[in-house]
């Protein structure tokens, strides 16, 4: 009798919005060293605090939703607990936080006698701290009720750009994304208690403001509908970039929100999506870098008019403040308006969002395939990158784009 054999492992290569598409666009190289390799990053401080707010604002909501805790929340006895947790959960994963960000972990520290109480003002202001409390206490209040399902998993399958069988890994590729997602039957149920309460839900009077949104809402016959939200730990990206070796953020942010509209209109529970919000946390209280590059963008012209009309008094104050000077005091309107992005969710710009990641996916594929038939890492990958983003890498010192350059000599 025969036996038959075992058929070839049959594997579908998976891809994440966040960790790959965002990633790679950021700089291929980098990419494949930071996920493909086994060289985590010393400090990616940009990766660290991302995560870490995208933990704090899950967790903070779990426990608004079992505790119902008033805002505003306190510091050291609701979010500094919460701020704990987190660290530690991206400790294990090798992410750790700069000290001046934020106050060590407590827990993870078996030989010191501090507890919470030791504490003092001067954590409580270290910059992730900082955010994350007026993240919670700003954002989470308004948020926070008209969140139906958190930390929701998307998943969903595409052929794989230009398959070839005998080149291509797979004929499918998997996109996976982690979303919280906000329904109108909350939204309503919000309202109703808003005007029983004489309270303003931000959220809801920047959708009614919204024409687009609002547009959506006189069309269709739908009761009910979802939006989708994500956090960003960064400042509110330029629209338009002018080093064409930059990623242009502000259209992959919307791209991202597009795909996973894609990916959670497959699911069965689903309504229909009518909008993306996402949120850049940094804007809430913003680090001398991040006012720098607002600096930059106006100097630039890569602020818009009408914004710049809308909030000349704040970014008055921005152009005449200097690195050394006490950071401006800007007025909340202008942080919760920067804070915050409505994305209009649209078919064809759903598909060409596709397109974007199929592409995104193919340049992968084809620089992993490379590398599997013996190309050099170096060779396989395309070492692009803005400046900044080169400055903090941590392969810079091997990079193939900075080989050429001329070494700096310090006079001692
Ligand atoms: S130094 Fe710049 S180009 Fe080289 S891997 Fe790092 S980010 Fe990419």
């Amino acid at each position: 009798m025969k036996l038959p054999s075992r058929s070839k492992a049959y594997m579908i290569p998976e891809y994440s919005l966040t960790g790959d598409l965002l990633s790679f666009l950021t700089c291929n190289l980098q990419y494949r060293y930071q996920n493909k390799g086994t060289l985590p990053p010393s400090k990616p401080v940009q990766r660290w605090f991302g995560e870490f707010i995208h933990g704090v604002m899950e967790e903070a909501f779990i426990q608004w939703k079992h505790n119902k805790t008033e805002f505003p929340w306190d510091w050291k006895e609701d979010i500094r607990p919460i701020e704990d947790l987190i660290d530690l959960r991206l400790q294990t994963r090798g992410l750790y936080p700069h000290d001046e960000d934020l106050f060590f972990s407590i827990l993870n520290q078996p030989d010191n006698d501090l507890t919470i109480d030791d504490l003092n003002e001067h954590d409580h202001k270290k910059l992730a701290s900082a955010r994350a409390e007026k993240a919670i206490n700003i954002w989470g209040k308004h948020l926070f009720p008209l969140i139906d399902s958190s930390e929701l998993m998307i998943k969903g399958i595409r052929n794989m750009p230009q398959y070839d069988e005998n080149r291509s890994r797979s004929n499918y590729y998997g996109i996976n994304g982690v979303v919280d997602v906000l329904t109108s039957m909350k939204i309503n149920k919000t309202l109703e208690q808003s005007n029983l309460d004489n309270y303003n839900n931000k959220i809801i009077e920047i959708l009614k403001k919204d024409p687009q949104f609002q547009e959506k809402i006189k069309n269709t016959d739908e009761e009910d509908y979802e939006i989708i939200i994500d956090y960003k730990g960064m400042k509110r990206p330029p629209i338009e970039v002018n080093d064409p070796k930059s990623e242009n953020k502000w259209e992959s942010h919307k791209q991202q929100i597009l795909t996973y509209s894609w990916l959670r209109s497959k699911q069965e529970d689903s309504k229909t999506i009518f909008a993306g919000i996402i949120f850049y946390l940094n804007e809430l209280v913003p680090s001398k870098e991040d006012l720098m590059l607002i600096k930059d963008e106006m100097k630039n012209g890569l602020i818009d008019e009408e914004t710049l009309e809308k909030y000349e008094n704040d970014f008055n104050l921005i152009d005449k403040w200097q690195e050394d000077d006490k950071a401006p005091e800007l007025s909340d309107d202008f942080k919760l308006g920067r804070s915050i992005r409505i994305i209009n969710i649209d078919e064809d710009e759903i598909e060409k969002s596709l397109e974007k990641f199929d592409e995104v996916v193919y340049n992968i594929e084809e620089s992993l395939i490379k590398e599997i038939k013996g190309c050099k890492i170096q060779d396989a990958w395309k070492a692009e990158a803005d400046e900044r983003t080169c400055t903090a890498c941590d392969f810079k010192t091997f990079c193939k784009k900075n080989k050429n350059k001329p070494k700096e000599f310090k006079i001692p």
